[in-house]
């Protein structure tokens, strides 16, 4: 049976353009359309935005983001048999879709796009991590995109949205909380997937913040929370000596008492941290 959009079901696709999944590109597909609009729509109204999706793939994901109206969606996908099932979609959505055949860690395609730009993506867990990284720590703040919509594994997506105090609170957490509002907004079963992966995933929205939280100079907040959470055991009088020399002084100066440890620290505690150590 045709879909809504009049292509053929992704299980035809795949088996048209023999897109056997390959796991050195981390190739879980999403088949569902359902799904994939969900997916989609987590992303808010796309009428006006142009849509950064990395990792297409047969195009399930990029169905879901046309389907539910994205004014244009670029899409960079590293494996070229993906290509022609690709050109199906964007044929049927004429003047829509636009397809770079490039590994998304050596290309930086925002610069293709025109804002407002949100980036939608369900890639391999590792690649994932890297690029929300990267899209996190842009030479400018606010960042050229205004939202965030990615699928992690399930662990990734609690220590991207973890609150101080338990084990998932680490680097990862305060980066995107610093800078952005990051929320879990969907949980998936390894069987939404084909082949299913051994995990479970969650699709995480960051909104970019217009102003950081707290004000701090991102490098030097950068290395007090690689410092902390390095040794997160210890208590940060001692995990903290190589940031400065002085560093209790300056823990007191930032209201912090020296013997906390790296997770009871809050963020607005870390920026308060960086601004004392930053003032030597
Ligand atoms: N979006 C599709 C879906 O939801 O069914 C495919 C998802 S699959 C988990 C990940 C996709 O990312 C694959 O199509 C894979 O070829 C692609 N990919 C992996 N590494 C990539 C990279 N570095 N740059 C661009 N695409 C990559």
């Amino acid at each position: 049976m045709a879909a809504i959009d009049g292509l053929p079901p992704l299980r035809e696709v795949i088996a048209t353009h023999g897109l056997s999944a390959k796991k050195s590109l981390g190739q879980n597909f999403l088949l569902d359309l359902n799904l994939t609009a969900k997916i989609a729509r987590q992303a808010g109204d796309l009428s006006q935005c142009d849509v950064l999706e990395i990792g297409p793939g047969p195009g399930g994901l990029t169905r879901g983001l046309l389907a539910e109206g994205a004014r244009r969606v670029l899409a960079v996908e590293k494996d070229a048999r993906c290509l022609p099932a690709l050109a199906e979609v964007a044929a049927a959505y004429p003047g829509r879709l636009e397809v770079i055949n490039a590994d998304a860690l050596t290309l930086n395609p925002l610069e293709h796009l025109t804002p407002p730009i949100r980036i939608v993506a369900n890639l391999p867990y590792n690649v994932g991590t890297e690029l929300l990284v990267r899209w996190l720590t842009p030479p400018q703040w606010p960042p050229v995109w205004q939202s965030l919509t990615l699928m992690f594994q399930k662990e990734v997506a609690e220590r991207i949205t973890a609150q101080p105090g338990g084990k998932a609170y680490g680097r990862l957490a305060i980066l995107a909380q610093w800078r952005s509002d990051a929320k879990i907004v969907m949980s998936l079963p390894p069987e939404a997937f084909t082949p299913p992966p051994k995990i479970h995933s969650s699709v995480v929205h960051l909104v970019a913040r217009p102003e950081p939280l707290f004000p701090a100079d991102p490098a030097v907040l950068s290395r007090v929370v690689a410092a902390a959470f390095n040794q997160r055991r210890k208590m940060l009088r001692a995990s903290l000596k190589g940031v400065a020399p002085d560093i209790e002084d300056r823990l007191r100066t930032a209201g912090i008492a020296p013997t906390e440890r790296a997770e009871q620290l809050s963020i607005e505690e870390f920026c308060a941290l960086a601004r004392a150590v930053a003032e030597g």
